[in-house]
């Protein structure tokens, strides 16, 4: 496995691999890789000719007063756990070689980052947007593999592709969990014992929520409600940022569950916010 830290050398090596004709895979990462980023891995290496694997903790999605600085980081292991999952280059470059000084160009996809996670961290998926095109420039993949648990994530990215032409596959996977039903995330090592005993409460709410909608409970308002009060009474110590309802498309709210629908949520404890969402279809 190499290791290439400077932008032009992997764009380079990819371009040389692109025009060998070889299917190039790409998983984007900030690192610090639990079973759901070596999910994509093992996804991508089932398909590709050659693995390409991005580990950059991106300052542009942060907000001012998120965790850019306390994001959990073990280069180390995640080069080690990289080339066990056959990853071919690892991508790993300073913030300084993905944004100069007077960066000022950026991707934005308005109507996809309103409400859920936009809603609070306003400037995130306009950093997001910008840093995936950026390697989808750099790495000129076949295909790239993103996680169902970052939903809207995800659907920017689908349409970002779609509208700008870039040429190549979205893919998006299953949400890896913990055998109790807590979505892996980097950030749940920030959990106190107490609130990961708390965490699995997340994913039974989403479910409970699932069999309230089969059974007939059509209404947004009162279906959310209903899981505002289970969070209330399952999780005390932690304060729910959303529940809601969206077109798993478009990300528009809607008020009545008919056909397919995405209900997700975001919590924050005391020094986590965690995300988790489920399709529902009625
Ligand atoms: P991150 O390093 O958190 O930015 O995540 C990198 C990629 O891994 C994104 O496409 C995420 O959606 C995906 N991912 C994160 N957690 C999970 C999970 N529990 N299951 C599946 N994919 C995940």
């Amino acid at each position: 496995m190499d290791i290439i830290r400077d932008p032009l050398a992997l764009q380079r090596t990819c371009l040389n691999w692109r025009s060998g004709g070889l299917v190039v895979g790409l998983v984007p990462t900030m690192g610090y890789f639990h079973a759901g980023h070596l999910s994509l891995m093992d996804y991508a290496r089932s398909r590709a000719d050659r693995l390409v694997v991005s580990l950059f903790v991106n300052p542009t999605q942060f907000g001012p007063n998120e965790d850019l600085a306390r994001y959990p980081r073990d280069p180390e292991r995640d080069a080690a756990l990289a080339r066990e999952h056959g990853v071919d280059l690892l991508f790993t470059p300073d913030p300084g070689a993905m944004y100069a000084p007077d960066h000022a160009t950026w991707i934005e996809v308005p109507s996809l980052a309103r409400g859920l996670c936009a809603a609070t961290r306003p400037i995130h998926f306009r950093g997001v947007a910008t840093v995936v095109g950026k390697l989808f420039l750099l790495t000129q993949p076949s295909f790239a593999a993103f996680g169902e648990k970052d939903f809207q994530q995800l659907a920017l990215i689908r349409r970002m592709v779609r509208d700008l032409n870039f040429p190549l596959e979205v893919v998006g996977r299953p949400i890896v969990r913990e055998d109790d039903g807590l979505a892996l995330s980097s950030r749940n090592v920030y959990l106190t014992p107490e609130e990961r005993r708390a965490a699995p409460a997340i994913r039974k709410g989403l479910l409970a929520a699932s069999e309230w909608a089969g059974g007939g409970l059509r209404s947004v308002a009162d279906l959310t409600a209903r899981l505002r009060a289970f969070y209330a009474e399952q999780m005390p110590m932690s304060r729910l940022d959303y529940a809601e309802v969206v077109d798993p498309d478009s990300m528009e709210p809607v008020t009545e569950i008919r056909g397919r629908a995405l209900l997700a949520v975001a919590l924050h404890m005391s020094k986590a916010r965690l995300i988790d969402n489920i399709l529902l279809e009625v």
